[in-house]
């Protein structure tokens, strides 16, 4: 019997006619709950799992006992219990690459409409509100020729630091699991202590995964090391964040700004301080949202699918070790 796929976020029609062409497929282009019963239903006979956006748990895997595969459309994996999923021998692909520079570009711009009040400026002339030329109270702060703080210089890290550093003269600093030489090599940049970063950078960047050793790793304490002057920036996870502390640090003055694409909860309360904070600059959630790049990372995972259900090596398997010697 053909196997099944079950895909549960949107897909364009080549992408689903390339799943058919192959496979059975169950498509939930708009899924609004994991307790849908059609889509329970569809999950018991999957044999591979295509989305994003829903928290896979345990108790959601119990329910499909002939999975063999998942191709996430994201980079981040922590929707997933990716030790969980390897110890019932389940491969997760994400989608590295495609999405570095999209990103990366989401990223700066937060950079930029922070330190330059973009929006805040942008929205005063949109009320009617531009009566005589802007103040110093309304002044930004220059971007070009500061220092950027990288916590996190992986993929996108990088490719946030190259702008900064060629393209805005910035001096950069990381904060890593592991040393960069190469890149060091190319952008001049010096990895150092969290805490000598925390203290010395005029934009702090935070694009680490969200995993148990990163959750709330920049709480309180972090935010009392920053510079008064400093602006923070956090295009990882909201969890990486205490977002209560990050809050009462903007509302006492002790960083100056901060631009905010990611949230503990999503989508962002309408009754969260920070979306009545003229010092936030707050997206949602759109890192990767071009048309270009969600459609070559939904790409990417078709094809991570397909190769995974024919039993090939995908383009970007995750937990490799899930197929043991499968894979190598
Ligand atoms: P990546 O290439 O794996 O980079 C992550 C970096 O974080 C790596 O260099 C890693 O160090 C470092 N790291 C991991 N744990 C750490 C820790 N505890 N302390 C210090 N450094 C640590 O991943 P990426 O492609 O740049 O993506 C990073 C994250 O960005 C994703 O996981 C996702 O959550 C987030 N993201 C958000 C959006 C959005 O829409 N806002 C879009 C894409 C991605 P090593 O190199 O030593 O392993």
């Amino acid at each position: 019997m053909s196997k099944r796929i079950l895909a549960y976020r949107r897909l364009d029609d080549q992408q689903l006619e390339q799943l058919r062409e192959k496979y059975q497929v169950d498509y939930f282009g708009k899924l609004e709950s994991a307790d849908d019963p059609a889509f329970r239903e569809a999950l018991g006979q999957a044999n591979g799992l295509i989305g994003a956006g829903l928290k896979i748990t345990p108790e959601l895997l119990d329910s499909a006992p002939h999975l063999e595969a998942i191709a996430s459309i994201s980079v981040g994996v922590d929707s997933y219990p990716v030790d969980e999923l390897t110890r019932r021998g389940i491969l997760l692909c994400n989608t590295p690459d495609v999405l570095t520079e999209t990103t990366a570009d989401t990223g700066f711009s937060l950079i930029m409409a922070s330190a330059r009040r973009v929006v805040e400026l942008a929205n005063v002339v949109k009320r009617g509100d531009w009566q005589e030329s802007i103040g110093p109270d309304r002044f930004g702060i220059d971007v070009h020729g500061k220092t950027l703080g990288m916590i996190g210089f992986g993929r996108i890290g990088q490719a946030i630091a190259r702008r900064g550093a060629l393209g805005f003269g910035m001096r950069v600093l990381y904060s890593n699991a592991s040393p960069k030489p190469e890149i060091e090599r190319e952008l001049g940049a010096r990895r150092c202590e969290f805490n000598e970063l925390l203290e010395t950078a005029d934009f702090v960047c935070a694009i680490v995964p969200l995993t148990d050793e990163t959750h709330h790793l920049i709480g309180a304490e972090a935010f009392a090391r920053m510079k008064e002057s400093a602006i923070f920036i956090n295009l990882a996870r909201g969890a990486v964040v205490d977002e209560p502390a990050m809050i009462e640090a903007l509302q006492r003055g002790q960083i100056r700004a901060a631009g905010l694409d990611v949230f503990e909860q999503e989508p962002l309360p309408s009754s969260s301080p920070l979306t009545q904070m003229d010092n936030v600059v707050a997206l949602p959630h759109i890192g990767s949202a071009t048309m270009e790049t969600r459609t070559a990372m939904a790409q990417r995972a078709v094809d991570n699918i397909l190769l995974a259900l024919d039993g090939e090596r995908p383009l970007s398997p995750f937990n490799v070790e899930a197929w043991g010697d499968r894979l190598t």
